[in-house]
């Protein structure tokens, strides 16, 4: 089936021709997908009754359906858990910011990166996200909460960089004009650190924020808590990310989840402030967002605040994540787990 929506405007003016129609046509219908988030071929007032049926029956347009939304008492952050058309479910997640909205989006059902911390690995990876899924969170939180979305981060379920070439269209058709127009700068995309796959990204000569997920200060402490640690090393991630800078000038973020008693110690920021400090970089602590599969705990106040105080001493850029919506589900892929278990056990029961 071809996927509409994930059309570039070439693209979609082939197919007008393919369909016997006009290539004006094309513009019109990337418009209405794009710019004004139809999300139905009866929305497309211009075009001709006839070419909507025909596109209605043969290419039908991606529209995630929203099945439970979570709303923060605390800051207002939304958690959405939509539905795809095959039946799986993906989460995203509006923060408010005081200098916009935010939106963090997945890029895969399921990840099969398996960093052990982290919950939306758990059931491996099912499928890649088409482009038009990737951008249908945003325009499905813009259209329900009626609020402009200004940010996007790339940071929910999934590795971005293990779904290349569509992340790579997803990027194109959000920040063109004809588009949501959001730009490049304001998009961030966060990896494990697939080395081949950051320098590839480096040659794209985007404006995008790369952010890096390191963890952990040397090779031994970050292969216990990320797999991909033991296919490349840090300094080949690292230089990876140099490469980045030196290509596109885009500061690195990286983000260090801090675990209790595993890389929170004084000396693990003095290693990492060593190792980073030469690079145009900032880093971004989190206290890991504990999951009931793992036992690993949060790092304390204190650790989190000698740490960045110790990092800041070597001269590195450090802020602390604020906390979103810890009262909902916080933690990434917690509430696509707990719907899928809770179907799963409801399949179980009717057997
Ligand atoms: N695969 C990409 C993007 C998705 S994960 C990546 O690895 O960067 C987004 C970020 O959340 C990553 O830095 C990831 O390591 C972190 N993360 C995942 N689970 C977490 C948890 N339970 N607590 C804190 N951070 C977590």
């Amino acid at each position: 089936m071809t996927d509409i929506k994930s059309m570039t405007v070439s693209q979609l003016q082939d197919l007008m021709v393919h369909l016997g129609d006009k290539p004006f046509r094309a513009k019109q219908i990337y418009g209405w997908m794009h710019g004004k988030l139809a999300a139905s071929y009866d929305e497309m007032t211009n075009l001709p009754k006839s070419l909507r049926e025909k596109l209605k029956e043969e290419y039908p347009l991606t529209v995630l359906e929203p099945v439970d939304v979570q709303v923060s008492r605390h800051d207002g952050t939304r958690k959405y858990l939509f539905r795809l058309y095959d039946g799986n479910v993906i989460e995203s997640v509006l923060m408010k910011y005081r200098h916009g909205n935010s939106v963090c989006i997945s890029s895969q059902v399921g990840c099969r990166m398996g960093c052990r911390f982290c919950a939306s690995t758990i059931g491996g990876l099912t499928r890649n996200l088409l482009p038009s899924e990737m951008l249908d969170q945003i325009y499905r939180i813009q259209t329900l909460t009626g609020e402009r979305v200004s940010n996007v981060v790339v940071m929910g379920t999934g590795e971005p960089l293990d779904n290349y070439d569509n992340l790579l269209r997803f990027i194109e058709i959000l920040t063109s004009e004809e588009g949501l127009n959001i730009s490049q700068r304001n998009l961030t995309v966060s990896t494990c650190g697939l080395v081949p796959m950051i320098e590839r990204l480096a040659e794209e000569k985007l404006q995008i924020t790369l952010a890096l997920s390191l963890h952990a200060p040397n090779d031994k402490k970050r292969q216990e808590l990320m797999p991909i640690a033991r296919k490349y090393s840090m300094e080949e991630v690292l230089n990876a990310c140099r490469e980045y800078f030196q290509k596109t000038g885009r500061r690195i973020t990286f983000e260090y989840s801090l675990v209790r008693g595993v890389n929170d110690f004084p000396e693990d920021a003095k290693e990492l402030a060593g190792r980073i400090k030469d690079m145009n970089c900032h880093v971004n602590l989190i206290p890991v967002n504990p999951i009931k599969e793992r036992d690993y705990r949060q790092a304390t106040h204190q650790a989190v605040e000698n740490f960045k105080i110790k990092l800041e001493k070597c001269g590195i850029n450090v802020t602390i994540r604020r906390e979103m919506g810890s009262d909902i589900d916080g933690a990434c892929g917690q509430l696509r787990k707990r719907f899928i278990d809770k179907r799963e056990s409801i399949k179980t029961d009717r057997k």
